[in-house]
């Protein structure tokens, strides 16, 4: 039956941590993975998802089935961490927030709610360059996707003329996607005078802004500030629509804790949105995982766990933050005359190097040093044993 299938090429990054595993060479270094590592280079538990779990052990929950669009008590809490627990929208109630499968299921239930319902120019525009997937799951549903500027090659920081004039162009009605903080592959987020910015023009040009927000707290080690652009435009008066995932702030990959909210004006747009996104999950997967969302809402109802959380957060964007500076001073260190500041600049998990695919491709052969071919790095790859190897690695390629 299934002869007539073509072989579809293998995804990218996992691509990378297979020739990595290959290697035998003890100095090996993999700069791929898009997901974080303690200073050993082991995967992280947190210590308040770990005391969540012990609290939910002693409850002895059942595993009955969750509520389609997932618990109320988990929805309410992550809508708040999002948009703030004063936000007026949430206490008019004119949000539509579900339990999704993490980060891209919001995505793709979200787009593919548009494909059905949007009755506008169903047209997306993404940063250049986006997260891979963001444009394949825009193909899987036929949704046409085009790009605005976003990261300057030359300053390796964002392109703000480039982008407000993509931006001023965009037909009206069309769909914006934005990166709320950490952008990934690059790195660069706007500031909060360019964000105000973006949110004008957007609103002048009467263009849908959809957020993509995989890494609240990630970016500045506050979840707060984080969430600033998303603010922003609610403030401004955008009905955002957004997509969560709980899968780096927390720690929380497997387990698949996300969420799609839609902002829809008063609380019965609200209900009859619910109404039709329940109808597509029902008939994707019926509804959500359990244990993820409850470690999330374990999380964030219990004050203590709470600030844990918080500071468990930070420890993580503190560490990225300090192998930045490592590896900056590394570099320069060794004598390099290029101008290597944009690492420091950057913030996130990732960092857009600015390193060319041959410069990659030596990295890898010579230095065992593994990365995708666009010369981005996942900082959480590199550790206080390997920071200066992998300096040493790149001035060497750069010089
Ligand atoms: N959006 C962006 C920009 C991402 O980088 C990621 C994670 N790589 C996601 C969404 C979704 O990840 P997940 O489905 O694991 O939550």
């Amino acid at each position: 039956w299934w002869s007539s299938v073509s072989m579809g090429p293998p995804d990218v990054i996992l691509g990378i941590t297979e020739a990595y595993k290959r290697d035998t060479d003890p100095k090996k270094v993999n700069l791929g993975v898009g997901a974080y590592r303690d200073d050993e280079g082991k995967p992280f538990i947190l210590p308040s998802v770990r005391q969540a779990e012990e609290r939910l052990h002693c409850k002895m929950l059942n595993h009955e089935y969750a509520p389609i669009g997932g618990e109320a008590g988990y929805t309410d809490l992550v809508a708040q961490l999002a948009f703030g627990e004063d936000s007026p929208v949430l206490k008019e109630k004119s949000n539509c927030t579900v339990q999704t499968l993490s980060g891209t299921g919001a995505l793709r239930l979200g787009l593919e709610f548009i494909t059905k319902h949007y009755n506008q120019t169903k047209e997306i525009w993404m940063p250049s360059p986006t997260w891979g997937n963001h444009p394949q799951i825009c193909n899987t549903l036929n949704l046409p996707h085009k790009q605005y500027r976003y990261y300057d090659k030359k300053t390796h920081g964002f392109d703000l003329c480039g982008a407000m004039e993509d931006i001023s162009k965009i037909p009206a009605g069309s769909i914006i996607l934005l990166h709320a903080c950490a952008h990934n592959p690059t790195g660069v987020d706007p500031k909060k005078e360019e964000w105000i910015q973006l949110s004008q023009v957007i609103k002048d040009k009467k263009i849908f802004p959809f957020f993509d927000m995989a890494y609240q707290g990630f970016a500045t080690g506050s979840v707060d500030n984080d969430a600033f652009a998303v603010r922003q435009f609610v403030n401004d008066g955008h009905q955002v629509m957004l997509a969560q995932s709980f899968a780096k702030n927390m720690g929380l990959y497997g387990e698949r804790a996300g969420a799609l909210t839609f902002l829809c004006g008063d609380a019965e747009s609200a209900a009859k949105v619910m109404s039709q996104v329940k109808i597509m999950i029902r008939t994707m997967y019926s509804n959500p995982p359990l244990y993820g969302a409850r470690i999330v809402q374990e999380i964030l109802s219990v004050p203590e766990l709470k600030q844990q959380w918080l500071a468990d957060v930070k420890s993580m964007a503190d560490r990225i933050i300090s192998m930045r500076q490592q590896l900056r001073a590394g570099i320069e260190g060794a004598g390099n005359k290029q101008n290597w500041q944009h690492i420091t600049d950057q913030i996130g998990m990732f960092c857009y190097t600015g390193l060319n695919a041959d410069q990659v491709a030596k990295l890898t052969k010579d230095h065992h040093i593994y990365l995708t071919k666009d010369g981005r790095i996942s900082v959480a790859g590199i550790s206080s044993k390997n920071v200066n190897y992998v300096a040493e690695a790149m001035h060497k390629v750069t010089s």
